[in-house]
C-alpha cells in the first residue's frame, strides 16, 4: 500500500485555538486520516523534534504552522518545518499577521518581561528574577529558549506557500483547504485560502442602511437590535474592513466582528482601511458657522469614544501592518 502524504500541525506563539479548530473538524478528522498521515502535532501526539530532523527535506506534504514567532525556538521550528515541507501554510491569524502576541510590539522586550514577572500586582517576586537561560535543579537542567526582541509573523522568517486566516480559522474552511490540496487544484503560491475575497459585511445578514454614527458605544452599554447593522448602532464592528469567509458567526451572536480574518483581498493594511471607513461614517453634526478649532474639538470628542485604537484596529495584524509596532524596540 503506498504511503499516505504526511500532514504536520505545529504550534508556535499562540493560544491553541487553531488546534481546537482542527479538532472541531469532528468526524471529518477520520476523512483526513484516511488520506493523509497526520504525523506531527505536539499538543495531540508524541512525535518529537528529533523525528522531524530525521526526515529528508520535503518529506512532509503539508505543514499547517500556527502561531507567531515570539521565541528563538519558534524561529528554529519555522526553518526546520520549511525545509521538511512541500507546502508550508501560515495557519491562522498569529502565523499570518502576528495577532494578539504581536500587540507586544507596542512595547520593548524588557518592558514586557518587567510587566509580567516584576510589576504585575499579582506577582510576588522580591528578588526580581526573570526566567532565562539555564536553571539547574536536582532532577536536571531546564533550558529556556530566548525571547525575540519583536514578534514576527511566519513570512518574515521563511517562505510561506499559502495563508489561512482566522482566530481561529473556521473548521469548514480548513476542510475546504484540505480538499483543495488533495484535488491538486492549488491557487498560485502566496494566495490566502480558506476564505472569501470580500468583507464580512457581505456575509452578514443584518439590514444595512446609510451609516451615520454620532458616537461609539461599548458592547456592555446596551442590548443591540439583533437585526440591524451593529456599526449603525454605534458598535465598533470591524466587518467593513475584514475579509469574508467566516460566515459572520460573531454578528449572528449579536457581537461585533473583531476582524480576525484580516484585511480583505487587495487591502494592504486592515487598520488603515477601518480608519478610512470610520472617517466616512462619523457624524459630528451641523458644522455650519463653526471655526476650524470648534470642528477639531468635535472630532476629538468623537474619537474619545473609541476606547483602544491599537487593540481595535490592529488586534490581528500588527506584525504585518504598515505600522509594524514601536520603532526601535529591543
Ligand atoms: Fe454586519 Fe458589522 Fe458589516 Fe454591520 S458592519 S453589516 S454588523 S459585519
Amino acid at each position: 500500500m503506498p504511503e499516505k502524504p504526511k500532514l504536520a500541525v505545529y504550534w508556535a506563539a499562540s493560544c491553541g485555538g487553531c488546534e481546537i479548530a482542527v479538532v472541531n473538524l469532528h468526524e471529518k478528522i477520520l476523512d483526513v486520516d484516511a488520506v493523509m498521515d497526520f504525523m506531527f502535532c505536539p499538543c495531540l501526539m508524541d512525535t518529537k523534534k528529533k523525528d522531524i530532523l530525521a526526515l529528508p527535506d520535503g518529506a512532509i506534504a503539508v505543514t499547517l504552522f500556527n502561531g507567531a514567532l515570539r521565541t528563538e525556538e519558534n524561529v528554529e521550528m519555522a526553518h526546520l518545518l520549511r525545509s521538511k515541507s512541500q507546502i508550508l501554510i501560515a495557519f491562522g491569524s498569529c502565523a499570518k499577521g502576528g495577532c494578539i502576541p504581536a500587540l507586544a510590539n507596542f512595547t520593548t522586550k524588557d518592558e514586557l518581561l518587567n510587566a509580567v514577572y516584576i510589576d504585575s500586582p499579582s506577582v510576588d517576586n522580591p528578588a526580581a528574577i526573570i526566567p532565562s537561560g539555564t536553571t539547574s535543579f536536582p532532577e536536571g537542567d531546564i533550558h529556556l529558549t530566548g525571547l525575540l526582541g519583536r514578534v514576527k509573523h511566519l513570512a518574515q522568517e521563511v517562505e510561506v506557500d499559502y495563508y489561512i486566516p482566522g482566530c481561529p480559522p473556521e473548521p469548514h474552511q480548513i476542510w475546504n483547504v484540505i480538499e483543495t490540496i488533495l484535488s491538486g487544484n492549488l491557487p498560485p503560491k502566496g494566495s490566502t485560502v480558506g476564505c472569501g475575497t470580500l468583507t464580512v459585511c457581505d456575509d452578514c445578514l443584518r439590514t444595512k442602511e446609510e451609516k451615520r454614527i454620532t458616537a461609539f458605544r461599548r458592547n456592555y452599554e446596551f442590548y443591540p437590535d439583533p437585526k440591524a447593522c451593529l456599526l449603525e448602532q454605534g458598535l465598533l464592528c470591524m466587518g467593513i474592513a475584514t475579509r469574508s469567509g467566516c460566515g459572520a458567526p460573531c454578528t449572528k451572536a449579536n457581537m461585533p466582528c473583531t476582524g480576525c480574518y484580516g484585511a480583505p483581498e487587495g487591502i494592504r493594511d486592515q487598520g488603515a482601511k477601518m480608519v478610512a471607513a470610520l472617517g466616512s461614517v462619523m457624524d459630528i453634526g451641523d458644522t455650519t458657522g463653526l471655526s476650524e478649532e470648534a470642528i477639531a474639538c468635535r472630532v476629538a470628542d468623537f474619537l474619545k469614544t473609541i476606547p483602544d485604537y491599537a487593540g481595535l484596529f490592529y488586534k490581528y495584524t500588527l506584525a504585518s501592518s504598515t505600522l509594524g509596532g514601536r520603532v526601535g524596540g529591543n
